[in-house]
């Protein structure tokens, strides 16, 4: 009979482990089968994390106590994300998917490799719907680590694990929107570099349930963005990004912020 784990045994996926295995939409999973321009950047990404970012992980951790610093980004991660940067752009958040493999192989925090989760998220929502100015103005400095991002859907009135639910509003008025709500669990936005919040509210709360939806960038910095409170995940403050409650009351922004469309925020 087969064991759990024996190529042959029923029910068992079947992952290929070796390069060149020839078998078209097989999924690759063993870093020993990427192609070789992305092997060597998965092996350029490994060795800086095991020799320049293992050995500093005391300090960045000691960061994480609590302190009068404890909102500050530790100055041995900026240190670190200049010297990826010199090093090779290569590894500095390019094939993202690549370093995200090798941070989480490592457990390490992803931070040092700019690729903490809101981010990441925002960047690709940037990349696919974003116009060439809103790429100019927030994506760029976001790959070049200049800057962090929020994302802000979560809100504590409603269940938000389903989006339809949401209950923000973004009001068209001449060539601005206005915006107003509550949102909750916004990971990032504690951050001292958070400048951009990725929004979700309704513009058409009259539109068929999928079609009321839109995003819009929201600078932290516009006035009516309130930073409420810290919360907490199971004790940890996840400083210095956190995860924050955000007031948005009357907030506004050109009407250009919108991305893609109104109604298309559940794209
Ligand atoms: C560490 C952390 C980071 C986060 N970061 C972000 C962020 O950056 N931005 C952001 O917007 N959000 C963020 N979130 C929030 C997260 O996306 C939400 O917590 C999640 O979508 C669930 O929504 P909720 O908390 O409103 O739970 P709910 O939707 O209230 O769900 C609670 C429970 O009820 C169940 N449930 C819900 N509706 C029904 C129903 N109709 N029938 C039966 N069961 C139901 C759910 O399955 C779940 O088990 C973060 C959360 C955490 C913990």
């Amino acid at each position: 009979m087969s064991k759990p784990g024996n190529k042959s045994s029923p029910g068992t996926r079947q992952y290929s482990t070796a390069a060149g295995h020839g078998n078209a939409g097989s999924m690759i999973v063993s870093p020993d089968a990427l192609p070789p321009r992305a092997k060597a950047t998965y092996d350029k990404v490994k060795k800086f994390i095991r020799e320049e970012i293992m050995p500093l992980e005391k300090d960045i951790d000691k960061h994480s106590l609590p302190s009068a610093d404890m909102w500050k980004v530790p100055p041995v991660v900026e240190k670190l994300k200049a010297k990826a940067k010199a090093e090779d752009s290569g590894i500095y958040f390019y094939q993202k998917s690549l370093t995200q493999k090798v941070t989480m192989e490592l457990d390490l925090p992803m931070l040092n490799m700019h690729l903490c989760c809101t981010d990441t998220g925002n960047m690709e929502v940037l990349v696919k719907y974003g116009t060439e100015e809103q790429k100019r103005q927030w994506l760029t400095p976001l790959l070049n680590g200049e800057m962090r991002s929020c994302f802000g859907m979560t809100e504590p009135n409603v269940a938000s694990s389903d989006a339809t639910n949401i209950q923000s509003s973004i009001v068209r008025d001449g060539n601005q929107y206005v915006i107003n709500g509550r949102k909750w669990w916004t990971s990032g936005a504690m951050h001292p570099d958070c400048k951009l919040c990725i929004f979700m509210g309704k513009t058409n709360p009259d539109a068929p349930k999928h079609k009321q939806q839109s995003m819009i960038l929201v600078p932290m910095d516009t006035p009516g963005v309130t930073i409420v409170r810290p919360l907490t995940v199971f004790g940890y403050l996840d400083q210095p990004a956190g995860h924050a409650e955000v007031l948005f009351k009357d907030v506004r922004v050109p009407a250009s912020n919108l991305l893609l469309g109104e109604g298309e925020g559940l794209k």
